[in-house]
């Protein structure tokens, strides 16, 4: 990167410009990626407690770039959303997680998860015809409409418009409707009135210190109790370990994601989880 000289009337920023410049060449290795197969989709548990059981899988989204590697979907999502080849690629993660759901159910029965949960991101949700895109990944992979989660951040509902149509089709349809980094918004209270919603996701940063003081579990219980209240689902993401899983257990939590249930994988661990050794 270049670095800051300190001439004294340079205004314009060349660390700026090359990132612009970097942030073109991703957009245009995305869609070689795209063309190239270099993308594939991960499955990370949602867990039931007390029994264990993966009742859901999240699909999460890998890209293989072949020079610098794996490179996170923080980074090239919203890169895939500013030139718009977010919807090729989000059609096809849709589809991908639909088919592997469908696998599942035929290899494993009772075994597979009930459900799969895929991200949607803004531009998806506001452009008319997204569920027409969801009922013909669904058609396609045979696989009925209850058994498919999109999730969604505030941010992304809180455009109003079409973002708002588009989650009355998902569930005419039959399809959960989740709000992710539930918490982490700045209208969530609101928004759970007037939006069809099914699940909060509790962001992980509600999550990560429970286990140090009470005052800290404060947050995390609030949500509980509005999500209970509303009659939603609440699931807590980024649990890392036995004791935040105690934790939220004990404050209500009945579906846990996070490290210490599973990674993210190609061939998540669908069985359901012995008790923690102690
Ligand atoms: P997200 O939807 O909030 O997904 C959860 C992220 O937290 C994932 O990161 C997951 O790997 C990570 N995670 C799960 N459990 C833990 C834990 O216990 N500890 C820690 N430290 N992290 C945990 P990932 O896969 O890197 O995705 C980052 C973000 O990129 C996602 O956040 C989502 O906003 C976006 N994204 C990922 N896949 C897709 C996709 O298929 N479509 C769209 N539109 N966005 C996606
Ligand atoms: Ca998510
Ligand atoms: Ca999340
Ligand atoms: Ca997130």
């Amino acid at each position: 990167a270049a670095k800051q000289t300190g001439e004294p009337f340079r205004r314009w920023s060349p660390a700026l410009d090359e990132r612009t410049s970097q942030y073109a060449r991703l957009g245009a290795q995305l869609r070689a990626g795209l063309d190239g197969g270099q993308f594939r989709v991960v499955y990370q548990p949602i867990v039931a407690v007390p029994s264990r059981r993966v009742v859901a899988v999240e699909a999460l989204v890998r890209w293989e770039h072949p020079v610098r590697g794996p490179i996170s979907p923080a980074e090239f999502i919203p890169v895939a959303e500013q030139n718009g080849l977010i919807f090729e690629l989000g059609e096809w993660i849709l589809a991908t997680a639909c088919r592997q759901l469908a696998e599942w159910r035929t290899e494993l029965g009772d075994l597979a998860p009930d459900r799969v949960s895929v991200n949607a991101s803004a531009r998806q949700l506001a452009r008319p015809g997204f569920a027409n895109t969801v009922a013909q990944a669904l058609a396609a992979a045979r696989l009925p409409a209850d058994c498919l989660t999109i999730e969604m951040t505030e941010t992304a509902v809180f455009q109003g418009g079409q973002a708002i149509s588009t989650l009355h089709e998902l569930r005419a349809l039959g399809v959960r409707i989740a709000l992710d980094d539930f918490g982490t918004g700045h209208s969530s209270l609101g928004l759970l009135q007037t939006v069809p919603v099914d699940i909060l996701k509790v962001d992980k940063s509600f999550v990560d210190n429970i286990t140090e003081t009470g005052r800290h579990t404060v947050i995390a219980r609030s949500l509980i109790q509005i999500s209970e209240g509303l009659g939603l689902t609440a699931v807590a993401e980024g649990v890392e370990t036995a004791e935040q899983a105690d934790v939220l257990e004990g404050l209500g939590y009945r579906l846990l994601q996070g490290y210490y249930f599973g990674k993210p994988s190609s061939r998540p661990d669908l069985a359901a989880r012995e008790a923690p050794f102690v």
